[in-house]
């Protein structure tokens, strides 16, 4: 008789932003990547927790985003001019930069 054990233990830090989460997971992706040829599958960065959209870049795309850790790498359209500046602009991707917040802080 074996008894099967199982219990779903609850994160113990929960991301602050939901871009962060998709961020470590093309974080993961990158890292399976390490020949940058072709364009390679990421998980749209922007804020909206129900997308679940795949943007495709190249690795030196990726990698030139992720220089300033404040930059996300979303889909044409997803970017928030309230809160973001587009740093770079493309067919596939949209880079944006989190901008401070007058008032605000994190
Ligand atoms: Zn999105």
């Amino acid at each position: 008789m074996a008894a099967i054990g199982g219990r779903a233990a609850d994160a113990e830090e929960a991301p602050t932003l939901i871009s962060d989460l998709f961020r470590a997971i093309n974080d993961r992706i990158r890292e399976l990547k390490d020949a940058p040829t072709g364009e390679c599958a990421f998980i749209c960065e922007c804020e909206d927790e129900a997308c679940m959209h795949v943007l495709r870049m190249t690795i030196p795309e990726y990698d030139a985003a992720r220089e300033d850790p404040a930059q996300h790498a979303v889909l044409p359209g997803h970017q928030r001019p309230a809160v973001q500046d587009v740093v770079l602009r493309r067919d596939r991707f949209v880079v944006v930069k989190n901008v401070l917040r007058q008032g605000g802080g994190q």
